[in-house]
């Protein structure tokens, strides 16, 4: 039985080939529009577009601690982050202070182990936890990698 003409081999070729220069003049049209236009251009460049990244409501970067103006913050050292937290990343290091009151020595984050599932921020009673927006974490110091939360005491 015969091939029909429209099912040869030769057909198939030269029909991606329509196609594939039909989608380079698609392509380039785009191109060429966005070039007589900038103003529509939608991408920007990073690092460029540091200063105006907006981050969704429930973006979550590393664990942060916030500290108020006076260099306060508001954990109490009473361990329950430490112990929601599925993989050991913090460990909560209370010690006395003079007046015998069990105070935060540190705390202790290990930002590699972090999945920033945000369990320690929900578990925290005082809200003295926060998911950051800190985005650049590659680095080659390793020191890098494990972070004292609580400033004074801390770095
Ligand atoms: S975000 Fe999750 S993994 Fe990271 S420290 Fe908190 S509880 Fe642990
Ligand atoms: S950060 Fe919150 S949950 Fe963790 S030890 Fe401090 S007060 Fe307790």
């Amino acid at each position: 039985m015969k091939t029909p003409v429209s099912e040869r081999p030769c057909c198939h070729f030269f029909r991606a080939i329509a196609s594939a220069a039909k989608s380079l003049v698609t392509g380039l049209g785009i191109t060429g529009r966005y070039l007589a236009h900038p103003r529509e251009v939608v991408t920007a460049e990073y690092p460029d577009n540091r200063d105006g990244l907006k981050f969704a409501p429930r973006y979550r970067g590393p664990v942060t601690m916030p500290h108020d103006a006076a260099g306060e913050h508001r954990c109490t050292a009473c361990g329950l982050c430490e112990k929601a937290c599925p993989n050991g990343t913090l460990s909560v290091l209370p010690q006395r202070n003079c007046a015998d009151k069990r105070v935060l020595g540190k705390l202790v984050y290990r930002l590699g182990q972090c999945t920033f599932c945000g369990l320690c921020v929900e578990a925290c009673p005082f809200d003295a936890l926060a998911m950051s927006h800190e985005y650049e974490l590659a680095s080659d110091d390793k020191a890098q990698f494990e972070r004292v939360l609580n400033r004074k005491e801390g770095r």
